[in-house]
């Protein structure tokens, strides 16, 4: 046989589960046509010299819907191997929707997901207005392959205006909403996604449209994809909001098709094992789970919305820098701020940056124990510490958990690592590095500290992650830096343009 490309003396990984063997490539006419030993000729030859040879990871939770329409590579995950993302999740989308009504969308978007609205209307100046029209403009500028779910609070939101918010669907409008579904499937939208969260609400503080839909409007929504016979469904929260076995399997059983839930960042065996169960009775769940053994985000009071749950915290979260200092150092609006967030994981929030020489000390420490140590309550240790440091202090969250523990779970055939929110929450995180963390790419690829998925880190022979840093290429300068993390090591593209 000849072929147009032969790769020579690689380690090849194929994806399927198989161990990694030495062998070569060949490839014609864009294709992949045989793997093994060969012989054959080829019109060009690359010797890899022992690389690995492997299908590009898929980013398999992305935000990026409106990001490919100006950034068609939708970098940042491409730089960690990414050939494929998958958009459309936590009922998000950018379509369907009328081109007077983007706005809709995009105030969903960018306060869920915490995507710059200036960088959102400075980047997309295309209208559509049905998910085969959306389709076609992601065709026009071709990058990384993009996998688009269709979001049902946007489909919700088209079909039943201001009502999407608060009020169940009539019958007829379900049918009005399956039929896009339908069409959007046809012209090769790969599913569905769903969320249940009460902190997600667009700019104008409305919970999304997916939330205000009863459990009965979701199974009777999913069973559209029984009827066209394709589709994956992503569905977004946790038992606590919703999200419960019994649910997940009635919408997988109406559906029938693969139904992606969440193991969470902090993975539970019962949770796993109640997943296994529903398997056996023919449900088919894909529990996801981020590899990172501390949650990679890092916010500040200027970025977060963590604290979206609390009434009397929202409008504070979202206003100017010098009102939220106001509002800090108000008595009165410190109790209601406290009385709201006593349950918050104060435990686990820890300082990741501080600004001040002085507060070097508290990096790497939690608010509780810092307000322990200084006799106060933890609202107020970390109120404290926000203001004097001018809202510029750093926090992570911590989630305790241990590589075994973590590993074995990943071990499991049944769960699949990912989760990135890649193109989301620029500003603070960018997790698409997934991919070639450690707990991934498997033993002998441990970091000399498993837990330096935040600093330079070896993952492997070749690959490496570079430490996180500011980039300012999003459109419109209101946008902000984006957050970027890169790997180098990939072959053809050591390092990112920059
Ligand atoms: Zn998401």
């Amino acid at each position: 046989m000849s072929y147009d490309l032969l790769l020579r003396n690689g380690r090849v990984v194929d994806g399927s589960g198989m161990s990694a063997f030495w062998g070569d490539v060949g490839i014609a006419e864009g294709k992949i046509v045989e793997v093994g030993k060969l012989r054959g000729s080829a019109q060009r030859v690359i010797d890899v010299q022992g690389q690995v040879i492997a299908p590009g990871f898929i980013d398999n939770h992305c935000h990026f819907d409106a990001q490919a329409l100006w950034d068609p590579l939708c970098t940042f995950a491409c730089y960690h191997g990414a050939t494929t993302v998958i958009n459309g999740n936590c009922s998000l989308g950018m379509a369907p929707s009328r081109p007077d009504d983007h706005y809709a969308v995009v105030s969903m978007l960018s306060r869920v997901e915490a995507i710059p609205l200036a960088s959102i209307q400075a980047g997309v100046q295309d209208t559509w207005e049905t998910i085969p029209e959306y389709l076609a403009l992601l065709d026009r500028r071709l990058g990384v392959n993009v996998g688009a779910l269709i979001g049902f609070s946007a489909v919700r939101r088209y079909v039943m205006g201001d009502a999407a918010y608060t009020e169940p669907a009539t019958p007829q409008q379900i049918d009005q909403m399956k039929a896009i579904i339908r069409e959007g499937i046809s012209a090769g939208a790969i599913g569905l996604s769903f969320e249940r969260n009460p902190t997600h609400h667009d700019l104008e503080g409305r919970l999304l449209p997916c939330n205000a839909a009863s459990n009965d409007e979701l199974i009777a929504v999913a069973a559209t994809l029984a009827e066209v016979g394709a589709g994956t469904i992503q569905i977004g929260g946790n038992e606590r909001n919703g999200v419960t076995v019994d649910l997940l399997t009635e919408i997988a059983l109406a559906s029938g098709r693969p139904v992606i839930c969440r193991l969470g960042i902090e993975p539970s065996q019962e949770r796993l094992d109640s997943y296994t169960q529903a398997m056996e009775q023919g449900a088919r769940l894909i529990p996801m789970m981020p590899p990172f053994l501390e949650d990679p985000a890092r916010w500040t009071i200027n970025s977060v919305n963590n604290f979206d749950l609390y009434p009397t915290w929202r409008p504070v979260i979202a206003s100017s820098p010098a009102e939220k200092k106001r509002a800090f150092g108000d008595p009165a609006m410190r109790d209601k701020l406290r009385a709201e967030s006593l349950n918050y994981r104060w435990a686990d929030t820890c300082v990741s940056i501080a600004s001040l020489a002085k507060n070097q000390q508290l990096v790497g420490r939690s608010v509780a124990g810092i307000a322990q140590e200084r006799g106060q309550e933890p609202l107020d240790a970390f109120l404290d510490l926000v203001v004097e440091e001018d809202l510029a202090t750093v926090f992570m969250r911590d989630t305790g958990a241990h590589p075994e523990e973590k590993g074995a779970f990943l071990a499991n055939r049944l769960v699949m690592p990912g989760l990135s929110d890649g193109g989301a929450h620029v500003t603070r995180r960018c997790d698409s590095h997934f991919s070639v963390h450690p707990l991934v790419l498997g033993p002998g690829a441990a970091s000399p500290d498993p837990r330096a998925s935040g600093s330079e880190a070896d993952l492997r022979a070749g690959l490496r992650l570079r430490p996180a840093r500011p980039r300012h290429d999003s459109p419109g300068t209101r946008g902000g830096p984006r957050r970027l993390r890169s790997s180098h090591g990939f072959a053809g593209r050591d390092r990112p343009r920059s």
